[in-house]
């Protein structure tokens, strides 16, 4: 297995393990997605400004918003549509090109 592959099990392991971690409080809470998100937002280390060339616009996850600063969504935060452009957090992933 080369490092390229290691380092994307490690982050899908990583991503798995959040997503498991928010289960039972989704399940708990049902309608506070707030909650829920910024719960998902701490763990996965979110922050409103980029990690140097990293940010959300260059992610494979990002879901623009109706403009290229506007807010927009994630694939990794369901039903958060205030993730910034500008943003970053440790699931960061290259958009392909
Ligand atoms: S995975 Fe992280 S870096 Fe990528 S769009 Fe979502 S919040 Fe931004």
């Amino acid at each position: 297995m080369n490092e390229e592959s290691k380092s994307s099990r490690r982050q899908f392991l990583k991503i798995g393990g959040a997503a498991i971690a928010m289960i039972p409080v989704v399940a708990m809470s049902g309608n506070a997605l707030a909650t829920v998100n910024a719960a998902m937002r701490t763990s996965m280390k979110y922050q409103d400004k980029p990690n140097g060339a990293n940010h959300c616009a260059n992610c494979m996850h990002f879901v623009p918003g109706k403009t290229a600063k506007a807010l927009g969504g994630c694939q990794i935060f369901p039903g958060d549509t205030e993730i910034s452009p500008n943003g970053y957090c440790v699931a960061w992933a290259a958009k392909p090109k």
